[in-house]
């Protein structure tokens, strides 16, 4: 009696074993499909790019960024239209060129719909910042 309880026991293990397989299958096929998908619409390479921004790997010339950041009439905030060299403000310099107040751009990424890889408000790169020390 135990014996056959055990033969019984085996071959529902070989059918739930199976039944995993055909699982796994599935699940492969559906990654599959996924990755196709993903290379559609080219989402694998906001992927990197994303983990590029999050690792602070992205090399950036500051000292550059600056420079095309003055050669530019930043005196205003886009966000906020206000001057942003007036009162005590912290600035940010994004590695893009733009230059906003550092609390106007932080409101802005904490409305931002995309959480980790913030594009410029005003020219839609992905961007790295920099607080601007006060002259
Ligand atoms: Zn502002
Ligand atoms: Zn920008």
């Amino acid at each position: 009696m135990a014996k056959k309880l055990a033969a019984k026991t085996d071959e529902m293990f070989v059918a739930v074993q199976q039944d995993c397989q055909e699982v796994d299958a599935f699940m492969a096929e559906l990654e599959a499909s996924l990755q196709q998908t993903r290379l559609i619409f080219g989402a694998d390479e906001d992927a990197g790019e994303q983990r590029k921004v999050e690792a602070g790997k992205m090399d950036v010339d500051w000292d550059a960024v600056y420079e095309q950041a003055s050669e530019r009439d930043f005196s205003e905030c886009p966000i906020c239209i206000m001057p942003l060299y007036e009162g005590k403000q912290a600035l940010m310099l994004l590695s893009c060129g733009h230059v906003f107040h550092g609390v106007c751009i932080g409101n802005f990424e904490r409305f931002d719909t995309q959480l980790y890889t913030h594009c410029c408000p005003c020219c839609r790169q992905h961007y790295q910042k920099l607080e601007l020390p006060h002259n």
